[in-house]
């Protein structure tokens, strides 16, 4: 019996990993999901690209390198109309170091004070990079419109999800949602599903089939 596949998630985050085998195991059963903390340290590097995509390949090159496995990065972000789609790849330490969501909310809404409600448009974005040892390179990309709300509702997700009402879902914060009714329109499960059904091929080295 052939041995079942294993892919290494370049992350810690173990909503992230978990939502990554739920994906998969319907394109690849049995599939092993590996984290960081399931693999040998090495030395992550600085997520400094201008970019979601070039972030996510670099994060994956990095791991691939250093395990001898298929590994998949994501990179993702809010990026919010009125602010020229800023923070973008700066998300996650908008307000400045340490990282803190609720600061960054905060800095969000001030920002956002005088902006009128029909100005308030915003999406998230992810990257999701595949990188096979050897083998090929791949980068998707998934997105989920909506709006920034006046203050913050919910105690799901993470993030600006207490100020993000999706087009798909309006009238809650995508903090207001189940996991599952999150994953369904969210930029990552989008983008997961629509690498899924190709790794069978990519992790094969059949690099253009679909
Ligand atoms: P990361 O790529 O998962 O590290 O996310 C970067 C930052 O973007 C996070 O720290 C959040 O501030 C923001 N972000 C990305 N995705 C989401 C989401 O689904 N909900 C809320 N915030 C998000």
């Amino acid at each position: 019996m052939a041995e079942a596949p294993r892919i290494h998630l370049a992350s810690r985050n173990a909503k992230k990993l978990a939502e990554l085998e739920r994906i998969l195991t319907e394109h690849l059963p049995g599939v092993a999901v590996l984290g960081l903390d399931d693999v040998a340290g090495y030395d992550e590097p600085v997520e400094d690209a201008a970019t979601f995509a070039g972030n996510a390949l670099l994060k994956a090159r990095a791991g691939a390198a250093a395990t001898g496995l298929p590994t998949l990065a994501d990179d993702s972000g809010l990026c919010v109309d009125a602010l020229n789609e800023m923070p973008g790849v700066l998300s996650a330490r908008w307000s400045g170091p340490p990282k803190d969501d609720a600061r960054n909310n905060r800095l969000l809404l001030d920002q956002l004070s005088d902006v009128p409600d029909d100005r308030r448009g915003a999406h998230f974005r992810c990257a999701v990079a595949l990188v096979v040892p050897g083998g090929v390179e791949q980068v998707v990309e998934g997105r989920m419109d909506g709006r920034i709300a006046r203050e913050p509702r919910g105690t799901g997700g993470f993030g600006y999800d207490v100020l993000f009402e999706a087009d798909e879902r309006p009238g809650a914060t995508t903090a207001e949602l189940t996991v599952a009714e999150k994953d369904a329109i969210s930029h990552r499960g989008k983008a997961l599903r629509e690498l899924a059904p190709r790794l069978p091929g990519l992790l094969a080295g059949r690099g253009e089939e679909r």
